[in-house]
């Protein structure tokens, strides 16, 4: 499962909006955000600062994580955690602030499981997990320390 879910005000109002990453879409994991509803995936109409199409956020299958950038139709800044973004993109961490025109959209949970999961192959491992899954980027059992990288991947495919 990816997924993250954002928060901000809208003419008073709190919104809170929850972006699904559907393997099955024609764009998968990518999610415009401006003033254009025919564009963007997150409309923001009360806010005339924010451009048509603004900035966008994706997930990085690679780094296995959220990303933003500004688009280059976005005609004022994308702020993040207080840094202007111009160019390329930011990964983005439960807790970041993303500041639209004069909207501050709060990124309040991230849900990412790892990509791959390796077995370790200690069968005393204390791991609470019955199938002693570890993330694929250890070298390590974070539970025993047995030498995992090499061993059995197993893809996650929740
Ligand atoms: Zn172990």
């Amino acid at each position: 499962m990816k997924q993250i879910t954002l928060e901000w005000t809208e003419a008073g109002h709190k919104v809170t909006h929850k972006l699904v990453v559907q393997p099955t879409s024609q764009h998968p994991g990518i999610f415009k955000l401006g003033r254009n509803p025919d564009l963007c995936d997150l409309v923001f109409t009360e806010d005339n600062k924010i451009s048509r199409l603004h900035a966008e956020i994706f997930f990085h299958s690679n780094q296995n994580r959220f990303y933003i950038r500004k688009l280059p139709e976005g005609l004022r800044p994308l702020i993040v955690d207080d840094k202007i973004i111009s160019e390329g993109e930011v990964p983005l961490r439960q807790g970041s602030s993303i500041l639209l025109g004069e909207t501050e959209i709060k990124v309040v949970a991230i849900v990412v499981d790892p990509a791959y999961l390796l077995i370790c192959p200690n069968p005393k491992c204390p791991n609470p997990d019955p199938r002693r899954a570890v993330d694929a980027k250890l070298k390590f059992c974070p539970w025993c320390g047995t030498f995992v990288a090499g061993g059995n991947t197993l893809y996650d495919s929740k």
